[in-house]
């Protein structure tokens, strides 16, 4: 009988954590908790987590590193884009691969079959044509790009550096890079092959989304190890029940007005979470605009928005799309109430009753 490992993947968000003290105070289940740093967390997640830690036991952090993928990118795009850049482009559908390679600058010209599945594609999308740049300007764009190919130590700015995008939710590679593949090469992958029963606890439930309410409460992974999903049934209310019964405060962030936590801004942000955040975290808004300065130099049309998925004509960076939460429905006018409730922020505001 092989010994099982509880292996618990925390964000600092509601869920996990409840999952987390269900385990420990409840069920008194040894557990593994794996805290995925993406580098794009707030820093009050990361003294929450720290928090947690002297509350419930000790964590494993992981940091995914691409250092040596960005310099295999800088030393491609020596080589390639001078000649490359002065190419009349037509435009083509743009597969994003799982695997760390080139191939994802190799674009097809057919549009993909959705009926098949194309091994290591996450996604297609569409990039229009452009005309080559004359020799200078090829040039100066690929001594921009390897300018700025340079590896910062934050896990989520270099992916989108080795990228020279941004995740999109359609191209949505930052979970894979930054958390599912790192979890398992550091920690799934060493207990399997050392012959463990590895049992990846995932605090989802079914109410967050149709999506979610079809998942089943255990699976096993083609790669070996088991998914347990213990709070599938729970609603929020017995999530933050679970925290009170303990006496363990929930992440602060949902005293300040925000839904989910998780990274800050999700790539995934809806128009009221980025209204919340830039009226409470206006510091993250500008690191957002500077991460936008630094991946669109690294990229081949020196442009790349936070906010791909939400891209279009009047909204290029991350300044316009916080003026666009401003705005009403339609998003043409601007907002009175909440141009009154921008300056007023309230000190404790919670989406799930928490200030009563
Ligand atoms: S999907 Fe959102 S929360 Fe998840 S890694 Fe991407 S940006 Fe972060």
């Amino acid at each position: 009988m092989k010994q099982t490992v509880n292996v618990l993947t925390v964000s600092g968000g509601k869920d996990s954590t409840a999952m987390w003290i269900c385990a420990v105070k409840e069920l008194g289940i040894e557990v593994l908790p794996v805290f995925c740093d993406t580098g794009n967390e707030h820093h009050i997640t990361y003294q929450y987590i720290n928090y947690l830690e002297k509350e419930l036991g000790p964590v494993k952090r992981i940091k995914p590193d691409f250092t040596e993928r960005i310099a295999k990118k800088a030393e491609y795009v020596r080589k390639h884009w001078p000649k490359k850049l002065q190419q009349d482009v037509p435009g083509c559908w743009m597969p994003t691969f799982e695997l760390d390679s080139e191939e994802a600058e190799m674009p097809t010209s057919e549009p993909p079959d959705p009926s098949k599945s194309y091994r290591g594609v996450y996604g297609w999308e569409w990039v229009p044509g452009r005309k080559g740049m004359t020799p200078e300007e090829a040039e100066a764009a690929t001594q921009r790009a390897i300018d700025h190919l340079k590896p910062t130590g934050n896990p989520f700015l270099d992916l989108c550096i080795w990228k020279s995008r941004f995740p999109s939710t359609k191209v949505r590679f930052c979970t894979q890079y930054l958390k599912a593949y790192p979890i398992f090469d550091e920690v799934y992958a060493p207990l399997l092959e050392q012959g463990y029963h590895v049992v990846s606890w995932q605090g989802v439930r079914a109410a967050e989304s149709p999506a979610r309410a079809k998942l089943q409460e255990r699976e096993m992974t083609p790669e070996g190890y088991e998914i347990y999903r213990p709070l599938l049934q729970w609603s929020a209310r017995d999530v933050f029940a679970m925290h009170k019964k303990h006496g363990i405060e929930p992440n602060p962030l949902y005293l300040q007005g925000m839904g989910r936590v998780g990274c800050m801004p999700c790539i995934n942000v809806n128009k009221d979470e980025l209204f919340e955040i830039s009226r409470r975290f206006p510091e993250e808004i500008e690191r957002i605009a500077e991460w936008e300065r630094i991946v669109s130099a690294a990229s081949k049309l020196q442009n790349s928005s936070f906010l791909p998925a939400l891209a279009s004509d009047d909204k290029k960076n991350i300044y316009d799309w916080v003026e666009w939460s401003k705005t009403a429905h339609g998003g043409k006018q601007y907002d009175l109430i909440k141009a009154i409730e921008f300056d007023n922020v309230p000190v404790c505001s919670s989406q799930y009753g928490l200030c009563e």
